[in-house]
């Protein structure tokens, strides 16, 4: 059986993302400072990466399962820290499951 990659299980659902306005904001600089990077694997739908390249947080809202994990895991997100916060698609917009 053919394994599928992120992006092709991703468009198994259906999403109506507000491009321009993430509903997760994450300051990318300083994750710069995070001793654990646990956004880049508890993510299910791998929206955070880390950019080896330029040694630097990737995080790509749309795409998002709304599930909450981010929250979760990463501290700043859940304390609201300058620079993060964590809110779900405003009304009518986000993922739109079609399979689950
Ligand atoms: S867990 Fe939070 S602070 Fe750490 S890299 Fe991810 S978003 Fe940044
Ligand atoms: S809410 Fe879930 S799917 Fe969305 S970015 Fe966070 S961990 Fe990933």
């Amino acid at each position: 059986m053919k394994r599928l990659s992120m992006d092709d299980r991703l468009a198994k659902n259906r999403f109506d993302s507000d491009d321009h306005n993430s509903h997760i904001l994450v300051d990318k600089e300083a994750c710069r400072s995070c001793g654990h990077r646990a956004c880049t694997y508890c993510c299910p739908a791998e929206r955070y990466k880390w950019d080896t390249i330029n040694d630097k947080l990737s995080f790509d809202h749309v795409g998002c399962l709304e599930c909450g994990n981010c929250r979760l895991i990463c501290e700043r997100l859940n304390q609201g820290a300058e620079g993060y916060s964590w809110n779900y698609p405003g009304q009518g917009i986000g993922i739109i499951f079609r399979e689950g």
